[in-house]
């Protein structure tokens, strides 16, 4: 078909949820997830205090891994009756992320923990109580059993939860054998992690539904 179908009035569509914004850019032809935290900062025994400078640091170097890992892999296209679907109709959507640090009215409370260099404490999503618990060394790619050459960081995987993908090592899905996953022991984004981001979406522009149609 040719490409007659005239743009839109509106373009631009903002949602927003308890854990996190969606704005539909369509100019850009990008989903930009917003989400807001805010941190509360503890040390670990053998940990020394944290300073501002490291406070700063942790949050920027979280942002850097976050979108490293998950930013501009999935490739959405538009279908539907409506004239954002028309239009937009074979032009594919990218998706963003955006962390920002804010004090009141945030989405997420994260418990940042300092621990001793190359140390070990359990990072954790809860999702019912918005809380996060990460620490210093969530941001360093290990071996987590995922097999030679297959690591993983923290915050990347623990992204994934605060956008409601479950973990994957655990259950009787063919999910389990998997392991280069993010959600299992890698760093790998499956189209099946933008599930809920998709079903938020498609509440968003009446007539018009989102799909995942690869990941980058
Ligand atoms: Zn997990």
């Amino acid at each position: 078909m040719p490409d007659t179908q005239t743009k839109p009035k509106t373009v631009n569509f903002t949602k927003k949820t308890k854990r996190m914004n969606f704005h539909v850019l369509g100019d850009r032809r990008m989903i930009l997830v917003r989400q807001y935290w805010k941190y509360n900062y503890s040390e670990k025994k053998g940990a020394s205090k944290w300073t501002s400078k490291e406070k700063k640091a942790f949050h920027k170097n979280i942002e850097k891994v976050i979108r490293a890992a998950w930013g501009g892999k999935f490739v959405l296209d538009v279908d539907g009756d409506s004239d954002f679907a028309k239009y937009y109709d074979k032009k594919p959507f990218s998706v963003k992320f955006d962390i920002d640090p804010k004090n009141s009215g945030a989405h997420w409370t994260i418990q940042a923990i300092k621990i001793p260099k190359g140390g070990f404490s359990r990072s954790w999503v809860n999702w019912g109580k918005q809380t996060i618990q990460l620490d210093t060394e969530d941001m360093v790619e290990v071996n987590k059993g995922g097999g030679t050459g297959v690591t993983q960081s923290g915050a990347a995987h623990e992204f994934g939860h605060t956008i409601k993908s479950p973990d994957e090592y655990i259950g009787i899905t063919f999910h389990r054998f998997q392991k280069k996953s993010i959600m299992h022991s890698g760093m790998k984004i499956k189209k099946r992690h933008a599930k809920y981001l998709v079903d938020q979406l498609n509440k968003m522009i009446p007539g018009t539904k989102f799909k995942v149609t690869k990941v980058k």
